[in-house]
């Protein structure tokens, strides 16, 4: 059908309701040059102001899924599980949670992506284990995940190309941040990737895509609700990120936090969020009856040692050395420590999570653009949590440094970032909500 689009963009722009015909035309005319970028920039735009019904949502999302690859993962056997999260600092739970839940009996093919801004990547942490690789054929990829149980390489199919192309005009159009716009680029490539269970790490806070707990909530509702109307479980959780997530920010470094997880050496935060995200994904495939005997499942994976082993086994299968599980001297570390002290007696009253982000990416541990290369032993370990009472001298975070590292930029950020007062602030949950 011949759908013009002047008049989609009059409907929209006159808050109308789209059909599913002139969704998939407009999604078609996105890839095909069918509708010129000046045409979807102010599509977009009319989407921000007006919205879009959960039913213009769906077909959103559902046809920005069929624009590339759609993922067959049927020849792996049993339940396919996949996580995402919106994207935080210190947030290292992906390489905690796929091996313990691949130990559970659910299969984790997870497809990851780099590090952009102040949010580290998947990717980046496990090429900081040496002879490892995420560049791995969908073949041999599908035969780990059959094999081992789980996997995390890069993105190699042409999964939802709709989302690059419309990703792209939202970036330089102010139309980021407009919540039909981010469900379905997000769905639409956990759907594309063909995994039967999605469970969705919403961040909220000074570190995150949406700063406010109720656009937060508001985000993880429509995803879940959307989610599920493709066929798929979906659940989510909302979690705090008005600090890092766990203590240590750079790539080599969260490899070596989430091993002391997984060797059941390192509690608190980051392995709170781990098992709970984990446990959701048992509970929804089927292995567990409820999130707390998930829970107790994944403890049990950590202290028999076996998710220690799985991980080892999932680096081995990806050409990297599975010593590193034991051994985390084999990881790249940094040759010069520096600490950044507290400047007054008093308490962590809070933190601007994306600055910390941000003295991290100037150590090297992440880029501004695309192409920056990394340094992948660099990053901070952090010495204090909202809460800690701190005296003045006392470490609030030691700076892992190197060659190239804008130590001065770095260390500005965080004094800045990290705020003393005399009073210790009300506690505040790690896990705001669980939407499902
Ligand atoms: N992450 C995405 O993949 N898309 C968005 O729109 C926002 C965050
Ligand atoms: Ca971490």
């Amino acid at each position: 059908m011949n759908i013009n689009p002047l008049d989609i963009l009059r409907k929209k722009r006159l808050g109308g309701e789209l059909t599913g015909e002139e969704i998939q035309a407009f999604v078609r005319g996105v890839v095909d040059g069918g509708f010129a970028d000046y045409q979807t920039s102010a599509l977009l735009m009319a989407i921000c102001i007006n919205g879009m019904t959960d039913r213009e949502t769906l077909d959103l999302t559902m046809a920005m899924a069929h624009s590339g690859d759609m993922l067959d993962l049927s020849d792996i056997d049993g339940v396919k599980a996949d996580k995402h999260s919106t994207g935080g600092v210190g947030d290292t739970t992906s390489l905690i949670l796929v091996p313990l839940v691949a130990c559970c009996g659910v299969k984790m093919a997870k497809m990851s992506g780099r590090g952009l801004g102040f949010t580290g990547g998947t990717l980046d942490k496990l090429e900081a284990i040496p002879g490892l690789s995420i560049d791995v054929d969908i073949d041999a990829f599908k035969a780990q995940v059959n094999r081992v149980g789980c996997a995390i390489i890069g993105q190699t199919a042409e999964l939802a190309p709709a989302d690059k192309a419309l990703y792209a005009l939202r970036d330089v159009t102010s139309t980021v941040d407009c919540l039909p716009l981010i469900v379905s680029s997000i769905l639409s490539k956990k759907l594309a990737a063909g995994c039967d269970v999605v469970v969705l790490d919403v961040k909220t806070g000074s570190g995150a895509i949406m700063d406010t707990e109720a656009q937060s909530r508001k985000l993880a509702e429509t995803m879940v609700r959307i989610g599920n109307m493709s066929g798929k479980r979906f659940s989510a959780l909302i979690t705090d990120m008005d600090q890092p997530l766990g203590d240590y920010i750079g790539n080599a470094l969260e490899v070596e936090e989430a091993i002391d997880v997984l060797s059941g050496r390192a509690q608190g935060a980051l392995k709170t969020v781990s098992l709970t995200l984990g446990a959701h994904i048992l509970r929804n495939a089927g292995v567990v009856a409820d999130v707390e005997a998930g829970k107790a499942l994944l403890e049990r994976k950590i202290q028999s040692g076996e998710g220690l082993r799985k991980f080892a086994e999932m680096i081995e299968a990806q050409g990297g050395d599975p010593r590193v599980a034991w051994d985390t001297s084999l990881l790249p570390r940094a040759k010069t420590l520096i600490d950044i002290a507290a400047e007054a007696d008093g308490y962590v009253a809070g933190m601007t999570t994306s600055d910390i982000g941000n003295a991290a990416r100037l150590l090297g541990a992440g880029r501004l653009h695309k192409t920056d290369v990394l340094d992948l032993s660099v990053g901070l370990v952090m010495k204090a949590r909202v809460g800690d009472r701190v005296r003045k001298g006392d470490a609030l975070c030691t700076l892992h440094v190197g060659e190239r590292s804008d130590v001065d930029g770095a260390a500005a950020l965080i004094r800045r970032s990290i705020t003393i007062g005399p009073e210790r602030p009300e506690a505040r949950p790690l896990i705001r909500a669980v939407v499902e």
